[in-house]
């Protein structure tokens, strides 16, 4: 037996009580679509997709304690790989320059192994981290010391300071409840401080066109998607105003998970040369209108 019963009303509304979108409460929400053995449900009032039933703690702590998700990459910081310091050196110049932060107290919620931290130290801000896993949070005190790192629970901290910025990469599609992340930086956060958060974008070309086989489709370890739209209101109901969006186009994300055409994609330069080229007006397009595959979203607290 399912824990509970699905009934559809004719316009699609799910009428059981239980089953509310994570980031409004809203419980008008309609099924969106099954990924594997996962179903998924779109929000009709905040535009966030979800999934449901939503993991409980105990699981999500066994999933990610078996270490499934970790790649061997992402928990290497001995080889820092540039097409992915990239992506941090461009935040870094939104914040700066597009925004006109000054470098201040910074804490990077789910640090991995610390590559952004790492540049922001460079880049003159006064760095913490913050990771779950204890085998990014090694590697991370590896490349930025020891007492730059905590394994800690978000939720459970609390700092003596208040902080000029809080970022969460790739984080809040990971948690249970993203309101709860926001309000807790906001909690943490001096006047007018601000937040940057980047997760993948249930709006873009590649989300729309692969469907069940979208590459960021990977329940239950990311539990929410949302777009710019359902991130401004969430950000809003948090206490923040949205300064700036900025979404990214990713080839990549157009192909099938461990298909042929993606190993060539990610093992010969001049293939994915060729494929950046001949997509190029696309992703001028997808730039312009939000529809990138990555979302980044920058707000100041309102007071
Ligand atoms: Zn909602």
């Amino acid at each position: 037996m399912p824990p509970f019963s699905f009934i559809f009303t004719p316009e699609m509304k799910l009428m059981s009580e239980e089953n509310v979108c994570p980031a409004c409460n809203s419980n008008r929400v309609q099924y969106a679509l099954k990924v594997g053995d996962y179903d998924l449900f779109n929000c009709t009032s905040c535009g966030f997709q979800f999934l449901w039933p939503i993991p409980d703690d105990e699981s999500l702590t066994k999933l990610y304690d078996d270490h499934q998700y970790h790649d061997e990459e992402r928990y290497d910081s001995s080889t820092i790989n540039p097409r992915v310091e990239v992506i941090w050196k461009k935040r870094l110049n939104v914040l700066h320059n597009d925004l006109g932060l000054k470098p201040g107290s910074l804490m990077d919620v789910g640090c991995a192994t610390g590559i952004f931290l790492k540049n922001a130290r460079e880049q003159s801000w006064n760095i913490v981290g913050l990771e779950a896993s204890p085998q990014a949070a090694e590697q991370a005190q590896t490349l930025l010391g020891k007492d730059f790192v905590e394994i800690a629970d978000f939720m459970q901290y609390s700092s003596e300071k208040p902080l000029d910025l809080v970022t969460m990469w790739a984080l809040i599609e990971h948690v249970r409840d993203p309101k709860a992340y926001l309000k807790k930086a906001h909690s943490l956060l001096v006047t007018k401080g601000w937040i940057a958060l980047a997760t993948p974008n249930i709006r873009s070309f590649s989300a729309k066109w692969k469907a069940a086989k979208w590459r960021y489709y990977i329940p239950p370890f990311h539990i929410t998607y949302g777009n710019p739209k359902s991130l401004t209101r969430l950000l809003e109901s948090s206490g923040f105003e949205v300064m700036k969006i900025v979404t990214h186009f990713r080839p990549i994300a157009f192909f099938s998970k461990n298909s042929k055409s993606l190993k060539l994609y990610q093992k010969n330069k001049v293939f994915r040369i060729a494929m950046k080229v001949v997509l190029s007006p696309l992703k001028l397009f997808a730039e312009q209108f939000h529809w990138g595959e990555t979302i980044e979203v920058y707000a100041r607290k309102k007071d």
